[in-house]
């Protein structure tokens, strides 16, 4: 058994013992036929929230209206939640209403795709009443149950469906892709955080290529933020954007996409404004790739990341192989890497200069900075001092 089935092991039995059901559900399940490595545990149990508060000693109310208690145990942290049904999803992250059940059957019922819809108990039986296994073994994803309901009821499934093409390298059973084409537009009374999460997991995904263009196809794209479109799959096509990661793809479609202004497609994504400064960081730098090589003062002053994230972009756009290894060496090479290495401060040139503190300063800096990088000048104190006493007060 897998390691980290058998460190949430004892939290299954500990239920178990005090007359309660519990199963390993959902995602890790499918991961564990699927050979993939498992992020993290869902554990379905017949007990209510309030019954496994009393089981263990330690427990956190992460989502306690919905079913979910963490379980502080000596073992590791598990996520316990009730077996329930799910009401109406209006447009929050969770199901604006949910009943608990007893059953695991109703429980795995309202889960949303076959393959997501299986138990492991703890003696590693599998419950899988809606052939999950079969459509592993197809790569094939399918609603339990009617699509067209399932997608009625909640619409995000349908993004969801596309983003496990993405992330598994799976199909969309023909019923469900028809329906996901019929339902297209109920997309857009889905909150664009919930859309956004599982676009995030959607771009870093082996096929997104075949995902995107999934999207494009069934109309879902029509129903998102701008950025996903018939001409960024048409580009995609042929390029080596593997090796890409998150932030780095999303540049790439972004500037295959030629979307005019940036920050305003990436806010409607509601992305932090961390996230969107970085991301306009290294389209930026893309663009300066596009006229000139990288230089080691851009990596000083940039830094190594993100230099190297826009040369990784700039290689797929121009179709060369994606290789960072100059700018490692680059890196490697440079006497400073960044401010801290430099052997002076600013109030080191007030005093060698007997001037004033002033915008000179910086210049001076950035000159010896500059100098240090190309080796022209040595970053120590007593050359530098010389070369501020003599070249730069000289000027
Ligand atoms: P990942 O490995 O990417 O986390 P996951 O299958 O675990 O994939 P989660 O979003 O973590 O996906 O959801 C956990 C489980 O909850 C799913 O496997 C599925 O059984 C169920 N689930 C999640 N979202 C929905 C939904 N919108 N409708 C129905 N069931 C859902
Ligand atoms: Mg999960």
């Amino acid at each position: 058994m897998n390691e980290i089935f058998q460190q949430a092991l004892p939290v299954l039995k500990e239920i178990e013992s005090h007359g309660f059901e519990a199963y390993f559900v959902g995602g890790c399940v499918r991961d564990y036929y699927l050979n993939r490595d498992i992020n993290d545990i869902d554990i379905a149990v017949s007990a209510t929230p309030e019954e496994i508060k009393k089981i263990f000693k330690q427990t956190i109310d992460v989502g306690i209206d919905h079913g979910t208690v963490l379980v502080i145990h000596e073992t590791g942290h598990f996520e316990v939640t009730t077996f329930r049904t799910d009401g109406e999803y209006s447009d929050s992250r969770r199901p604006d209403q949910v009943s608990f059940v007893r059953s695991l059957k109703e429980d795995l019922k309202r889960r949303d795709f076959t393959m997501n819809a299986m138990a492991l108990s703890s003696s590693f039986e599998l419950t899988d009443l809606f052939n999950g296994r079969r459509d592993i073994k197809n790569r094939e994803i399918r609603t339990v149950g009617s699509p067209l309901e399932r997608f009625n009821e909640d619409a995000l499934r349908m993004l969801r469906a596309i983003r496990f093409v993405s992330q598994l390298d799976f199909n969309i059973e023909k019923d469900t892709y028809h329906a996901i084409s019929a339902s297209s537009s109920a997309l857009s009374n889905v909150a664009v955080e919930r859309k956004a999460a599982e676009v995030e997991k959607l771009l870093i995904g082996q096929a997104m290529d075949r995902s995107l263009a999934y999207a494009v196809d069934t109309g879902l794209s029509n129903f998102m933020p701008p950025l996903i479109n018939a001409e960024i799959t048409r580009q995609l096509k042929g390029k080596k954007w593997i090796a890409l990661n998150f932030h780095e793809r999303m540049v790439l479609i972004l500037i295959i996409g030629h979307f005019s202004s940036l920050r305003e497609c990436l806010s409607k994504w509601r992305f932090s404004n961390k996230r969107i400064k970085l991301l306009m960081l290294i389209h930026e730098l893309v663009m300066i790739r596009q006229q000139r090589e990288f230089l080691k003062t851009d990596i000083y002053y940039i830094g190594k990341e993100n230099v190297e994230a826009a040369e990784k972009v700039y290689a797929v756009l121009s179709n060369q192989p994606v290789n960072t290894d100059h700018i490692s060496a680059c890196y490697s090479s440079m006497k400073i890497k960044n401010k801290s290495d430099l052997a002076f401060k600013g109030t080191h040139l007030i005093k060698w200069t007997g001037l004033k503190g002033g915008p000179w300063v910086k210049a001076c800096t950035n000159q010896i900075e500059t100098l240090i990088l190309s080796e022209e000048l040595e970053n120590e104190v007593s050359e530098i001092k010389k070369w501020v006493q003599t070249k730069w007060l000289q000027k």
